[in-house]
């Protein structure tokens, strides 16, 4: 049988929040029996952007992360109250507005703090997939038809299908170690979940400092060379895909004007700053 996924493309998120206004839009102050109780018209959203900073200037990579119910198949929430939170045959979730009115404990049963807590109704509240909607025949939920740059897709497939999918496009899920198989699915999620070593090379040409184009770059961690890179027409470099917290690293950089170096230990994503090509090797530390 075919179920929703959700697909978000990390990559084309633009921070908009056009896909949060749509879904308070839609369920602030509408009443949908069987689906969602109204939503409060203020306090936290059942969709939110969240934003990782990354490097420093003028090096800088800013992320955004749109994170909502991930109508897991093995959810959390459901086992903590099956009485009250119900998974459809096509994959969504729904928690019933009726048996779960008054039960604040359930918003702490979603290891992604999807579930928000309605103080007006006495209720919790999730991004429902638009059900009520996708039951009338909607070919996908506000969220998408609302985003501009084609962030969020919408897709019904069986599960074997999207497997399949999910491998040949390199799709991940948040936090798989939880278990609890969303079905919502991230493009590009490395861009959220590691870091960059980065810098820019300059060298003094005839009394002026200018940065250099076309020098060599290498990684190296515990001497042995990790990757190679060349500086581009600014005379930046990046090294991208480092796990956080992965230790020591050390650059090489090697130019016909001179050679540099940079040792740094990587906590989140550095930016080692100017290096400056010398004849005679030079080490900077961060
Ligand atoms: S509408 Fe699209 S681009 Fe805008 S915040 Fe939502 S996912 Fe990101
Ligand atoms: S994301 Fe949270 S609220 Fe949604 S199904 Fe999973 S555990 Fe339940």
């Amino acid at each position: 049988m075919s179920k929703w996924n959700l697909i978000v493309d990390v990559a084309r998120c633009e921070n908009c929040h056009n896909c949060v206004i749509a879904e308070r839009d839609e369920h602030t102050g509408n009443d949908f029996p069987g689906y969602a109780a109204p939503a409060a018209p203020v306090g936290d959203t059942t969709i939110r952007i969240e934003r990782r900073v990354q490097g420093a200037a003028p090096m800088v990579d800013t992320a955004y992360l749109p994170v909502m119910c991930m109508h897991c198949d093995d959810a959390p929430c459901r086992r903590a109250a099956p009485d009250a939170i119900v998974k459809r045959d096509d994959g969504i979730v729904l928690i019933d507005p009726v048996k779960a009115k008054g039960r604040r404990e359930i918003v702490e049963t979603c290891p992604y703090g999807a579930i928000v807590w309605n103080d007006e109704a006495e209720v919790p509240h999730t991004w429902i997939f638009d059900a009520h909607l996708l039951d009338q025949g909607w070919k996908e939920p506000r969220c998408v038809t609302v985003c501009p740059t084609a962030a969020l897709a919408a897709v019904k497939l069986d599960d074997a299908a999207m497997a399949f999918k999910a491998a040949a496009e390199g799709l991940r899920t948040l936090s798989p170690e939880l278990g609890t198989k969303p079905r919502v699915w991230y493009r590009g999620l490395d861009r959220w979940l590691t870091c960059f070593i980065g810098g820019s090379v300059s060298a003094k040409v005839c009394g002026v400092v200018d940065c250099i184009a076309g020098a060599e770059v290498t990684l190296l961690r515990e001497g042995a060379r990790l990757a190679t890179t060349t500086t581009d027409v600014f005379g930046d470099f990046r090294f991208s895909r480092l796990a956080p917290d992965s230790g020591a690293y050390r650059v090489e950089i090697t130019h016909a004007l001179g050679t540099a170096s940079a040792n740094c230990s990587l906590g989140e994503s550095v930016y080692l700053g100017e290096l400056r090509l010398n004849r005679a090797p030079a080490t900077a530390t961060t």
